[in-house]
């Protein structure tokens, strides 16, 4: 059951989470992580060029 995952409970109560893409521009992607529950986003944007 315990597995080596985002400690994500203590945002929400939910144990699964997933890469949101939420922008791309000219390449660079913004990706959030986010609860696949209750999508909340569980840490800041992250952007990659
Ligand atoms: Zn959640």
């Amino acid at each position: 059951m315990t597995m080596n995952t985002y400690s994500i409970t203590e945002v929400c109560p939910h144990d699964i989470a997933y890469i949101k893409v939420i922008d791309a521009v000219c390449g660079c992607e913004t990706t959030v992580l986010t609860c696949t529950e209750c999508k909340k986003e569980l840490e800041p944007p992250k952007t990659e060029c």
